[in-house]
């Protein structure tokens, strides 16, 4: 996990502390206690529940008041010693950090952080980092601790007087100070591949992709910069239909996450982006993740194919945001980049079906109950306009798209245009013109947009064999000219 920072504090003096913490990590969020604090991000009457929350949802905690407390409200909710987030104390009036909790995640890369910027020397009590410069444990983003249960044991050896040598590639170790011995029995191994540890090995492994198991880089990003989100539409396929805003921004990248097709689509990347690759359909939970990357001060882009906005994930990275009282994910700077959406590129590939008055609707009843899409089905069709429909048909929708063309047969003639546009864009293409009484549910399915056009769409022959459709721009009678 990447960390959001919460920066508690208690005190008039302690909100000046944390305000000069804050002028140099802009993420942050401060919390003040209602009663004494104006100014804070957000306001708590209680700070033991306000720091067990914090500590649980798995936010970093630095805390402006005497470590015992800090100590005695945590005591009930501490728990997994290699996933709890970091814990700090810092004197209210800015005189002393000490890490107190998250050893393995990254404390003491906080503490030299906040010290450097409190001008100050941070308590660091942990002998291995002491004695080596460094936190073995604490690898840049883009790297993972394989095997953290045995590096208690790596390092007593270490400090026990055990050479160490180090295998691969690891940039945070260079300036340490290590036993270092090309024939010493412990081994840093660092790695690309999924490598089991050895008795002796400490193995860090290189994220490439982050992917189904939702592993993160667990040390904080000490970013100054604000972080970014952008939601991208990444068009139907095709790289020539993306907007070149979209392609800047993945270029800027630190994290891209999204559907593991549209991740692909989206790329190539380079070895120092993290892809966070999904196919599960909690776009909600996926939304935050975004928000809990980018308030860390990172760049980060969440891709959808078409338009982000169109039945994709624009729509709830805004959700998210709503529901969230976080600060730090208010302060991110979101952008939603429009993209060429699946019915007006198959639309185009046709000629201009879409050229009056249209709707768009999704046949899919995972969010909506299905009576509300008949209904509209029925009221687009008696308005004459012309339609795309998108999810139009799935293995576990199978009734819905001859329910819908049964409704369409009602108010439009057999011989309406309609356009089946199969995986536009992309290599496998495939465009169908035919009319509504030629249409059978088996030509369509997920990967379609099917258009239906409205009384006056028309077609007619092109010179290559194919269709021509078209819907005029007039409504009645042809205006003179
Ligand atoms: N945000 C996307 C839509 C996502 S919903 C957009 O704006 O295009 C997924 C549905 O979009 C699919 O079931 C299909 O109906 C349609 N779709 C997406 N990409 C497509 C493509 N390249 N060709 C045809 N239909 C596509």
């Amino acid at each position: 996990m990447i960390y959001p920072i919460a920066i508690v504090a208690l005190s008039a003096l302690g909100m000046k502390t944390a305000s000069r913490m804050k002028a140099s990590m802009p993420g942050v969020t401060i919390y003040g206690l209602e009663a004494r604090i104006e100014g804070a991000d957000i306001s708590y009457a209680n700070f033991g529940e306000t720091v067990r929350q914090l500590y649980r949802n798995g936010h970093a905690v630095i805390a402006l008041c005497a470590a015992g407390i800090t100590i005695r409200s945590l005591a009930p909710v501490l728990g997994d010693k290699g996933a709890e987030p970091p814990v700090l104390a810092v004197a209210d009036d800015g005189s002393a950090v000490v890490p107190l909790l998250g050893g393995t995640t990254g404390v003491n890369v906080l503490a030299r952080q906040i010290a450097a910027i409190l001008e100050v020397s941070p308590a660091i009590t942990t002998s291995g980092e002491l004695r080596f410069g460094t936190c073995l444990l604490n690898p840049p983003p883009g790297f993972e601790l394989k095997n953290p249960e045995d590096a208690k044991v790596f390092i007593a050896d270490l400090l026990g007087g055990k050479t160490v040598k180090i295998e691969g590639d690891a940039p945070w170790l260079e300036d340490a100070n290590l036993p270092l011995d090309d024939n010493a029995e412990l081994r840093i191994l660092v790695t690309s591949s999924d490598v089991a540890p050895q008795k002796g090995d400490l193995v860090f492994q290189r994220k490439l992709t982050d992917s189904k198991s939702g592993i993160s880089p667990k040390s904080i990003q000490p970013d100054h910069k604000p972080g970014r989100l952008a939601v991208v539409g990444l068009g139907p396929g095709n790289p020539d239909f993306m907007i070149p805003a979209v392609k800047r921004e993945l270029n800027n990248a630190d994290d891209v996450l999204g559907y593991e097709t549209y991740v692909r689509m989206a790329g190539p990347f380079r070895s120092d982006q993290t892809l966070h690759m999904t196919d599960n359909r909690e776009e909600m939970q996926r939304a935050r993740h975004a928000f809990e990357l980018a308030a860390t001060g990172r760049s980060v882009v969440m891709v959808s194919s078409g338009d982000p906005g169109v039945f994709a994930m624009a729509a709830a990275v805004v959700e998210a945001l709503h529901e969230s009282a976080d600060a730090s994910w208010h302060l991110v700077k979101l952008e939603i980049l429009p993209g060429v959406s699946a019915a007006l590129a198959a639309a185009s590939r046709s000629g201009a079906p879409l050229g009056h008055d249209f709707c768009v609707l999704s046949l899919s009843d995972n969010l909506k109950p299905w009576e509300i899409i008949e209904k509209r089905i029925s009221l687009a069709a008696e308005a004459d306009l012309a339609m795309a429909f998108y999810n139009p048909i799935s293995k576990h929708r199978p009734w819905q798209l001859p329910r819908a063309i049964d409704i369409l047969r009602k108010y439009r003639g057999g011989d309406t245009p309609i356009v089946l546009g199969r995986d536009i864009g992309r290599p496998a293409e495939m465009l169908r013109v035919l009319t509504l009484a030629e249409l059978t549910p088996d030509q369509v399915d997920m990967r379609t947009v099917m258009i239906v056009g409205s009384s006056l769409t028309r077609s007619f022959e092109r010179r290559d064999g194919g269709k021509w459709v078209y819907t005029p721009r007039w409504y009645g009678t042809k205006p003179e000219g």
